[in-house]
């Protein structure tokens, strides 16, 4: 159960993570993977090192370390489940990752992508269920797509006519 969950020839450094300390695993029936941990993990404390591939492309499961590169990591840190309030953040220089909360067994790791991001391979709707989710996630340095202005305008389309409906209701004698 000491096995890396990085392939062998990316797992040199013996301080990266195991099977025995994280769970890669399809999360709430959606498609994508995530990492939920398997040990208690104080706030402010070391979660685990990670590795990659250097690429100047941006992958669906790359992380941006500067300008114009990124680290491919489709085994570990790459599947990171995004959250507007996560539990955890990325230090892209050292390569680790940090808790900012308590971990308990069986929580799921969390990143926000907009803070290591620019530019995000993909544009997405979030139901985080934050109360400071913002919806609709982009990278730090690019404007909400064209996708994201509809869907943003729908939802608040609908709060306005939620509103308009319980006003309403209220009126009734
Ligand atoms: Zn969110």
């Amino acid at each position: 159960m000491h096995e890396r969950i990085y392939p062998p020839e990316l797992a040199v450094d013996d301080r990266l993570p195991t099977h025995a300390q994280f769970a890669v695993m399809a999360v709430n029936g959606k498609v994508g993977l995530g990492v939920k941990a398997k040990h208690r993990i104080p706030r402010g404390t070391l979660v685990a090192r990670f590795t990659g591939q250097l690429s100047n492309k941006i992958f669906q499961h790359s992380l941006q370390v500067s300008a114009d590169t990124h680290l491919h990591d489709p085994w570990f840190v790459g599947l990171l489940t995004h959250s507007c309030s996560p539990n955890c953040v990325l230090d892209m220089q050292r390569l680790e990752i940090c808790a900012l909360n308590d971990i308990a067994v069986g929580d799921l790791l969390t990143i926000d992508y907009a803070v290591t991001e620019d530019v995000l391979h993909r544009q997405f709707a979030c139901g985080c269920g934050s109360p400071a989710c913002r919806k609709w996630i982009t990278g730090r340095r690019e404007p909400v797509n064209e996708m994201g202005q509809a869907y943003l305008q729908g939802l608040a389309a609908r709060k306005v006519k939620r509103i308009a409906t319980r006003q309403q209701r209220r009126a009734l004698p």
